[in-house]
């Protein structure tokens, strides 16, 4: 160790931990011991759009910072993820491109892994995967077939945008002003055969399990419940026409006998036999290859429809029957009674009721046969997408048989990678080595679907494959034995768009306990815990191109070094804040690890030069025993944030504990006008402690401050009580 002051090159550090982590290989996942810890930390699957953001850079400092945590602690920490590289953008980015989506990914993915590595996040990359890849789509194709032969996936009709220009579907980002996004022709809606994921049979078991997600963040399970967008109330069976009976629900449980009309959900099980008149049918196709779901929430303009028919009203009189998508928007596919006195969207049916409906009673009179009962809003949604760049749908479509699923064994499907889609047509379906395949049952000529899995769907599953070892996933990717030492993961970290991904997983957890493989699992909840963080904005808006307010992590990066910016995006504002990038932020983490850097090896330095003197080191025993105590609850304060993930408070507690150190220093020196060798010693051990807690938010500098502190990286995290200078104090 030099005399002279050493600046803090962070290019150098940053650099010379990472290739020292590199050879020590000090992110694989370990095989856990008996009895230790398993900890499967979670972060958000980015998509492979080719530069990670500020918003990955907050989701990865916050998910690395807990892991690090974990693993110092001395737990078996896995810490692996894989690119959600499917999907929409891919395949426009490819078109806008000219080149093939599967080389575009590829390109996309690598470039990331270098921005990753830069920033130093101690991912597993040897589990890094591309959900593209056939070892990782085979597996989507085979939820697929289990899904279906579960009665879980089905087939129906659904409205979809379609340009004739283009012969193909869009997706509603692709529809912009009722125009196509390619061509700028006016879009049309068809109706056409779509695939449907099920969610009804768990959406109450999703439910039930909020109250016990005890690791779950506010912000995540109030995604988890506008999603599920649960009501409570009650239900009455309603008697119409030939001994019909509707069973409708209100959330008005007081109010039922002021009901003046029911509306249908146009997905109600038994709308057709309310809408068996001929006009009324006519006009329920209309309304649903009309794009009703654009319109839906609003109750003025929401399509209205008059079955003709009446049911008895609750408390006597004729309701007449409606079906309207508002229904749907509101309590699900189901029946609800119009209760315009207590509710303001009935209030603006009733003033459009084609049909006057009669209240029996007034709103105070008795209801008899009247439940308990709840109505969730989630509701299935369709998987399939006509598009090019997505796993291969396994069934074929036979003259004879209809639709038959391919046989697992067959697996996968494989998706032709030499392709340069243009936006036009499908390409899958120009394909004949593609297309042409016998029927597994009949063995004659069939062809293969050319819809494609949503990216959606393969997200159902994305949280599985980094507990699984590379070399077992073509073949155990469901049954491997380590699934069941790591699932369901201990933490998921991740923005606070994933809460429909994250109910959705919840959903298909519980599917596959029931199927079979993860019966382990047996609440069915994929992640343990949960950290949803929300966006990072710029000056006060979203970062865009547009506003040119885009902040990119990799001039940060080169500007100030990987630390600094991971210190100062988790610094700048808790998980459950936006944070509003600012200059400020950056500002105090450069100058907080300037300054520590700078004191750390001028104090070493200075340690030893300091002279024994036995007298004066009795006389600052108290001082160095505070220091230790300060220690000591600086220690518990920053696992106590750590172990909530509240790493804006843990990095202001690592800063606080400088502030001490220093004043430890400031009080010795205001007493005996310089330290002695044990008030150095205790220094220096405190300042070892300080880069111990440091490690988790900026673990380069903080391994090379404790090396030079003379001290072993892999020391760990220290425990509250445990290894604080009080020890030093018995050393005069
Ligand atoms: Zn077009
Ligand atoms: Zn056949």
């Amino acid at each position: 160790m030099s005399g002279e002051k050493p600046s803090y090159d962070a290019g150098k550090v940053e650099a010379d931990r990472q290739a020292a982590w590199a050879e020590r290989g000090a992110f694989a996942t370990p095989q856990p011991a008996d009895g230790q810890p398993a900890v499967y930390v979670k972060p958000s699957s980015p998509f492979t759009s080719g530069n990670l953001h500020m918003g990955h850079v907050r989701d990865y400092a916050i998910g690395d910072a807990y892991a690090r945590f974990r693993r110092a602690r001395g737990d078996a920490v896995l810490f692996g993820f894989g690119f959600d590289a499917f999907g929409l953008p891919a395949e426009m980015a490819a078109i806008e491109r000219g080149v093939r989506p599967a080389d575009w990914v590829e390109r996309c993915g690598e470039r990331m892994l270098v921005q990753m590595k830069r920033l130093g996040f101690s991912f597993d990359y040897g589990r890094a995967f591309y959900s593209s890849d056939e070892d990782q789509y085979r597996w989507s194709q085979w939820l697929f077939l289990t899904l279906h032969e579960a009665g879980l996936i089905y087939r129906d009709d659904a409205t979809v945008d379609w340009c004739d220009t283009c012969q193909t579907t869009l997706a509603a980002l692709q529809v912009e002003d009722g125009r196509c996004w390619r061509c700028h022709e006016p879009v049309r809606l068809i109706r056409r055969p779509t695939w449907f994921l099920r969610l009804s049979p768990y959406l109450d078991e999703n439910d039930r399990n909020l109250d016990r997600l005890e690791s779950w963040d506010e912000l995540s399970l109030k995604t988890q419940r506008y999603i599920l967008g649960r009501t409570d109330g009650v239900e009455v069976d309603l008697q119409g026409p030939q001994g019909r009976a509707l069973t409708a629900f209100s959330p008005h449980r007081g109010s039922l006998a002021a009901a003046r009309f029911v509306l249908l959900s146009p997905r109600h099980p038994e709308v057709e036999l309310w809408a068996a008149d001929a006009a009324v049918a006519e006009r329920l196709e209309e309304l649903r290859s009309g794009g009703w779901e654009r319109s839906a929430r609003d109750a003025a303009a929401v399509p209205l429809i008059d079955t003709g028919a009446s049911v008895a009203g609750p408390a006597g009189g004729e309701l007449p029957v409606f079906v309207s998508p508002l229904v749907d928007a509101r309590y699900g596919p189901t029946a609800a009674l119009g209760i315009p006195e207590v509710d303001e969207a009935d209030e603006a049916i009733a003033a459009r009721m084609p049909r006057a409906g009669g209240a029996g009673a007034g709103g105070a009179a008795e209801v008899s046969g009247a439940r308990e009962a709840t109505r969730y809003r989630a509701y299935d949604f369709s998987i399939s997408r006509q598009r090019y760049w997505g796993t291969p749908i396994p069934v074929v479509h036979c003259a004879e048989c209809g639709v038959v699923p391919v046989p697992a064994e067959e697996l996968p499907v494989r998706l032709p990678r030499d392709v340069e889609p243009t936006g036009e047509g499908n390409p899958l379906a120009e394909r004949a080595d593609f297309l042409e395949a016998p029927c597994p049952r009949c063995g004659g000529a069939a062809r293969r679907e050319t819809d494609t899995l949503d990216c959606h769907f393969d997200a159902l599953w994305l949280w599985v494959p980094a507990a699984v070892p590379p070399e077992g996933r073509a073949t155990e990717m469901f049954s491997h034995p380590d699934l069941r030492r790591w699932l369901p993961s201990e933490r998921l970290v991740a923005g606070n768009d994933s809460g429909g991904f994250v109910f959705d997983q919840r959903v298909v957890t519980k599917a596959l306990r029931d199927i079979g493989p993860f019966s382990f699992l047996t609440d069915g909840e994929p992640f343990a815990g949960c950290l949803f963080h929300e966006m990072v904005i710029a000056d006060g808006r979203k970062m865009s191109k547009h506003l040119g307010n885009v902040v990119d992590p990799d001039e940060l990066v080169a500007e100030h070094g990987a630390d600094t910016v991971r210190l100062a995006v988790l610094y700048a504002a808790g998980p459950a804040k936006t944070l509003n990038w600012n200059e400020g932020a950056l500002r105090f983490a450069s100058r907080f690890l300037n300054g520590l850097w700078v004191y750390t090896h001028d104090r070493i330095a200075a340690a030893a030069a300091a002279p024994e003197d036995a007298e004066a080191a009795a006389d600052t025993a108290f001082i160095r025993e505070r220091l230790g105590k300060w220690c000591d609850s600086g220690v518990g304060r920053i696992v106590a944030d750590l172990e909530q993930l509240q790493m804006h408070k843990a990095v202001r507690n690592v800063t606080r504990l400088f502030e001490r150190i220093q004043d430890y220093e400031k009080r010795i020196v205001k007493r005996r006008g310089a330290l002695s060798r044990p008030d150095f010693e205790a220094l220096l051990e405190a300042l070892a402690l300080l880069a111990r807690v440091l490690a988790p938010f900026a673990p380069h500098v903080a391994e090379e401050l404790l090396i030079a502190l003379g001290q072993d990286v892999s020391l760990g995290f220290p425990s509250p009580g445990e290894e604080v200078p009080l020890a030093m104090s018995s050393k005069n």
